[in-house]
């Protein structure tokens, strides 16, 4: 008998699981195995910013565990199961304690980021909490619960940063945010934008100190931890959490010999470097682009499942804002592509603002949108050029 090979799936994110649903819109018959270091329940990553506004635990935000998708995909799902290494010329994976290899027709790279850890000293290293998934939000709260922490610091104030902070504030949290640059999402937003955003929740009682890093956690024999900052300013603080970025998984693929570069490249079509292995989501760089959100990866499983399933298809990126969940000062914004030549204009009115980055030919290109200004995203949103047409 002709057996079909599998196609297999590394990472039951929302990228794993989002092309698997959508490869078997078009083909019900192939084996298809997906694989996750982690317990492969499936729920929505953006709603791990959003726990305490919501009063969510990590079980509410569970919509399927993996026994229900594999039912819903057809599919084999193994949790709790490393992958350690791809063998792409025999096209064979090397999994688990025992190191059996299992044989792929087609592999999908699906493997998401990890968060950036800061080089910060100290002996209470174990109260600094990094939330990128969900194992990770339900160690938090269950810390939060078992230390009674009224007071976080936050080590980053970028948009995941930001985030966390309104939903403590919400929470009833007090909260203080520490960040070396000089305002709120400093590499997304034109300064005036930032300072409205870190305006709204300083009037929720959020206390920022810019221009200075972490430098260290300490025990406090009082109690909770003691933050140092490089400039010797101290904070106290029950817990801290660190939001200073991603860095996309590649190291996997780059032991393969794939093409890597921030992310593992592909092309339009999702392929990397290698015949019959794609990769996307977080951990995929897309014709150059390493974008970490929602949009893209939907946009990515949905061509990578007709390629899949032996329609070739192109991936097709319109323009994608991203809204920030800042209640206290909600954002929307659209960066422009790295390296593009223009000048941001901007009009603001207290904690309002609309900026646009326009080119010399009065072309938009990117823009940043706060408070009452967000409701010219569709307007905006409409003007701009697809990032991929
Ligand atoms: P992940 O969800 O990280 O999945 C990776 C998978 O790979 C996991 O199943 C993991 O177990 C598995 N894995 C990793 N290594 C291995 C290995 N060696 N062997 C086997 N399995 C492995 N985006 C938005 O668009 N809007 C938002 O509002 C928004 N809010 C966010 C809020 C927070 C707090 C965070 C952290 C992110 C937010 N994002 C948001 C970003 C968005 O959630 C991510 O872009 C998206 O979830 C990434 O999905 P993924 O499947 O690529 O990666």
């Amino acid at each position: 008998d002709h057996v079909i090979a599998p196609v297999i799936i590394l990472g039951t994110g929302m990228a794993g699981y989002g092309v698997a649903k959508e490869f078997r819109k078009h083909d019900s018959d192939t084996p298809l195995i997906l694989i996750t270091s982690d317990d492969g329940r499936a729920y929505s990553k953006p709603m791990l910013s959003t726990g305490y506004t919501r009063n969510t635990e990590a079980a509410d935000l569970v919509t399927a565990d993996a026994g229900t998708m594999a039912r819903q995909l057809r599919a084999s799902v193994w949790t709790m199961t490393q992958v350690h290494s791809i063998d792409t010329a025999q096209q064979l994976i090397h999994i688990g304690d025992s190191n059996s290899q299992v044989h792929y027709g087609k592999l999908v790279l699906a493997l998401g980021a990890d968060t950036i850890v800061p080089p910060v000293q100290g002996d209470a290293l174990d109260h600094v909490y990094s939330i990128n998934d969900l194992l990770d939000f339900d160690d938090f709260r269950k810390a939060v619960k078992k230390t009674q922490a009224k007071k976080i610091v936050l080590i980053g104030g970028g948009l995941i940063g930001c985030e966390f902070a309104n939903d403590l504030i919400n929470g009833g949290f007090n909260v203080e945010v520490v960040d070396p640059l000089g305002y709120c999402l400093p590499t997304l937003l034109p300064e005036q934008a930032g300072k409205a955003v870190q305006r709204a929740l300083e009037a929720k009682g959020a206390i920022f100190h810019f221009g200075d890093l972490v430098s260290a956690v300490n025990r406090n024999p009082a109690g909770g931890v003691k933050v140092t900052c490089q400039s010797g300013q101290e904070l106290q603080a029950d817990l801290v959490i660190s939001a200073v970025g991603v860095r996309p998984r590649t190291e996997l693929a780059a032991a393969a010999g794939l093409t890597v570069n921030r992310g593992i490249v592909t092309d339009r079509k999702l392929q990397t470097s290698a015949a019959n292995v794609y990769a996307l989501g977080d951990c995929a760089e897309v014709d150059g682009r390493n974008l970490v959100y929602v949009a893209p990866l939907n946009a990515a499983a949905k061509a990578l499942g007709q390629t899949l399933a032996g329609k070739a298809s192109d991936v097709v990126y319109p323009a994608m804002p991203v809204m920030v969940k800042t209640p206290a000062c909600p954002v929307a914004l659209s960066p422009a592509p790295l390296g593009a030549e223009g000048s941001w204009q901007i009009q603001q009115n207290g904690n309002d603002t609309v900026a646009e980055f326009r080119n010399a030919a009065g072309q938009l290109l990117g823009f940043a949108l706060t408070g009452e200004g967000t409701k010219e995203k569709m307007r905006l949103q409409k003007e701009l050029p697809p990032i991929l047409a």
